[in-house]
């Protein structure tokens, strides 16, 4: 909570209303003093306007059911509050004798609708008084005969003097109850009672940390009239801008905390110096192909001038799939060659790091470089030499998978480290391999470290995650690149799209078939890609020659069949998602996804990213069962799953844009399921959402960004240095540090 306390707090317990009993249940929810149930804010507001009548819930739910909104609009599961009185209560039993209640409730136009319990229906039988009216809060569903249903909603007494302050117009708020509450019978009356006598009684103890000037600035009101507002509102439409203030206070405070980090980083560690001015780097520069891209050029630009500076660098280089980070990548190894210094880059599969060691062995053919590849599948003997001309500085240029980190190699001079696919490694893993080039230069030198990220990261995510990390971003994609084409098929339309494919690979080109594992088991997943494969090349494609590569083959299999398809000498691949991440053939135009609907956002994106990568027009079907197809044009259908279908779907018809991908996918699954287990790095924000508050975080970073270099004494943010002072004590803060 972001305040300076400047009067003594007083224990909950002593609070008018409150007592031991009560006391215990604040506890356990984390409030103490009289000044943290200022904090406790409303979860929603009832007043006139936001309530709604039956009729308007049932409008609603038929127009949210007919037309399946945008794909940006996500809010499908929106809550509604209705007022009504119960009529009618009985308990009930299913067929296999599962007992449930169903509460009758009409509301003031003699409206009804039902809510059902299947969990406690003896509890809420109880519950629920016959001619009581009560505040019903929740999500509205048709029932099988078309009446308004929730199932388990939110409800709350309501008695006559909150109706009669309801029609003068009041806006009353409905905190939160958790079991802790229900059990010392706290309820929301009660608590709007505590809460106004904490507003009045301990408001004064606390103060902002925030400069008036800024939150004049940003539109925000002072500390104290906000905590009141938010509580009992004047004005309901106040309401977001004033819960923002805190969400900006949070963000603020954050990348303050995150600026001191990086800061302190650079001033207490100590990297090798590059020579820049290398003439070697304008040789490869006039022996490309192509001309580098202006975003390329600006990335190297960055790079470079970590590389000069003495500090280690550390940066992450976002770029969609097929922007070309790969060249960006091999300038800095370059650097590190012409400047007598090992580089090693480490990609998560051998199937990518073989194709990196072709990529630079073949850029490169004209210099004099030694490159070594690194894997697990590698035989001993071939191991060891190379690892003994690792250690004998007689290798440059180092690529290989974990087993970089995993068998003993030792390092020469590892001045440089890269980490392609960044989202594939934990934090771990590639700070293992930067302990071994710190080892391999001694004296205390850190090497320099960039990451690598297909993954378009959300702006907000990559802020706070890799806050300690620089970051540069490849918009641009190469000159001549077309944006893909792409197409939901649905499969009553297959034979239409094998046509479509026919005629292209007639003109040449290659395609992908893609199919996802089905179950957790591979054997499943063998016979899934196979079965198709078989079904491909006998009977729908048999005068083409179609390959398999699946997950269970062993390594050299899937490079020799990856490598025959890359030479032309299959038309077709059919493969499981291995060939999800950084495949590089050019001439494959065809991507066909199947069971698409099977896929998350980011995978799709990755998928459709294998093609696309040449001048010539790229496409991807998306192959889904037709009954999707209803649920993308109108239909009853409510299940969230398929709408969230719908909205991936959809999305990825809509844009190519990895970015924008990105955001929906952060909207629909929320940050802790995108970066997966290993990235636990997120800090517990309380007010912040990352998925949708990314303006309010680059605000805050902004002006975080201005009083530190403003003011970096904190002279004029008295309160605020005040504020963090205390919070630095405490290392852990924000999980960071
Ligand atoms: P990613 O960012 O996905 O790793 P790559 O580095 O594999 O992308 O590059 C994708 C393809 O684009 C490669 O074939 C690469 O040679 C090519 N490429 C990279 N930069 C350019 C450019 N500026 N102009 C044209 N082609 C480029
Ligand atoms: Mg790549």
């Amino acid at each position: 909570m972001f305040y300076n306390l400047i009067a003594e707090p007083k224990p909950i317990q002593f609070l008018k209303g409150v007592g031991p009993s009560r006391a215990k249940a604040f506890h356990k929810t984390g409030i103490f003093y009289d000044v943290d149930l200022l904090f406790y804010f409303p979860r929603s507001y009832v007043n006139r306007s936001s309530l709604l009548t039956i009729k308007q819930v049932y409008g609603k739910i038929l127009k949210d059911n007919f037309f399946i909104q945008e794909p940006n609009s996500l809010d499908f599961k929106e809550e509604v509050t209705i007022l009504g009185k119960v009529v009618e209560k009985e308990i009930r039993t299913t067929r296999d004798r599962k007992k449930y209640l169903v509460v009758k409730i009409q509301d003031f136009n003699g409206d009804f609708a039902n809510l059902i319990y299947w969990q406690y229906p003896d509890y809420y039988e109880k519950y629920f008084e016959i001619n009581q009216f009560y505040i019903i809060y929740g999500i509205a569903e048709l029932g099988i005969h078309n009446e308004i249903t929730f199932h388990h909603p939110e409800t709350e007494r309501f008695d006559q003097a909150e109706q009669f302050e309801l029609q003068k117009g009041t806006t009353i708020p409905i905190y939160p109850l958790n079991s802790y509450f229900k059990s010392a019978k706290i309820n929301n009356r009660i608590l709007r009672k505590i809460i106004s006598e904490s507003l009045k009684e301990s408001l004064h103890k606390i103060e902002d940390i925030l400069l008036n000037e800024i939150i004049n600035q940003l539109g925000y009101k002072d500390l104290h009239y906000t905590i009141e507002n938010l509580h009992f509102p004047q004005n309901p439409s106040e309401i977001p801008k004033l819960f923002e203030r805190f969400k900006f206070t949070e963000a603020l405070v954050f990348e303050i905390f995150l600026a001191f980090n990086r800061q302190n980083q650079k001033l207490h560690s100590k990297a090798p110096i590059f020579d820049t001015s290398k003439s070697i780097i304008k040789e490869f520069h006039s022996s490309l192909q192509f001309e580098l891209t202006n975003d390329q050029k600006k990335v190297i630009k960055q790079i470079f001038d970590d590389l000069k500076s003495g500090k280690p660098m550390n940066r992450l280089l976002q770029g969609d799939v097929g922007s070309g980070k790969t060249i960006v990548a091999i300038f800095a190894m370059l650097l590190a060659k012409a400047n007598n210094f090992q580089s090693a880059i480490m990609a998560p599969t051998e199937i990518l790091a073989e194709q990196h060691y072709l990529t630079l062995k073949n850029l490169l053919k004209d210099f004099p470089i030694h490159i070594e590849l690194v894997v697990g599948s590698q035989n001993a003997k071939h191991r060891n030499s190379v690892a003994k001309q690792i250690s004998d500085h007689k290798v440059d240029i180092i690529v290989g998978t974990h087993a970089l980190f995993e068998g003993n190699l030792k390092f020469a001079r590892l001045g440089l480290v890269i980490v392609d696919e960044q989202h594939r490694f934990g934090v771990e893993q590639r700070s293992r391999l930067r302990e071994l080039a710190a080892k391999s230069l001694g004296n205390g030198f850190l090497p320099h470290l960039l990451v690598m990220s297909a993954t378009p990261i959300p702006r907000t995510l990559a802020m706070t995650l890799y806050g300690d990390l620089d970051v540069s971003t490849i918009k641009e994609l190469p000159q001549g690149r077309k944006p893909i084409i792409t197409k939901i098929v649905y499969e009553s339309n297959l034979d239409k799209m094998y046509e479509f494919i026919r005629k292209q690979i007639k003109k040449g080109r290659q395609a992908y078939f893609v199919y996802p594992l089905i179950e957790k088991s591979e054997k499943i997943d063998i016979k899934s890609a196979s079965e198709h494969w078989e079904l491909l090349q006998n009977e729908i494609f048999p005068e083409f020659r179609c390959g398999l590569l699946h997950g269970r083959m062993k390594a050299e299999e899937k490079e020799e069949t990856m490598q025959r398809f890359k030479r032309g000498e299959y038309d077709i691949l059919v493969s499981t998602t291995v060939i999800e991440v950084g495949i590089d053939v050019p001439n494959a135009t065809i991507m066909v996804i199947e069971n698409a609907e099977r896929f998350g956002l980011s995978q799709l994106h990755q998928l459709r990213g294998r093609v696309g990568r040449g001048s010539i027009q790229s496409y991807c079907f998306l192959v889904t069962d037709d009954k999707y197809n209803s649920s993308m044009q109108k239909t009853l259908a409510t299940d969230s799953e398929s709408k969230s279908v719908a909205v991936r779907l959809k999305t990825m018809e809509s844009t190519t844009d990895g970015f924008q991908i990105a955001e929906v996918d952060l909207q629909l699954r929320g940050p802790g399921d995108i970066l997966g287990k290993q990235q636990s790095g997120l800090p517990p924000f309380k007010y912040i959402n990352l998925a949708y508050d990314g303006e309010i975080i680059s605000t805050a970073c902004k002006v975080a960004f201005e009083i530190l270099t403003y003011d970096p004494n904190f002279t004029k943010h008295q309160k605020l240095k005040k504020f963090l002072d205390l919070k630095m004590i405490d290392k852990n803060y924000f999980g960071v540090g």
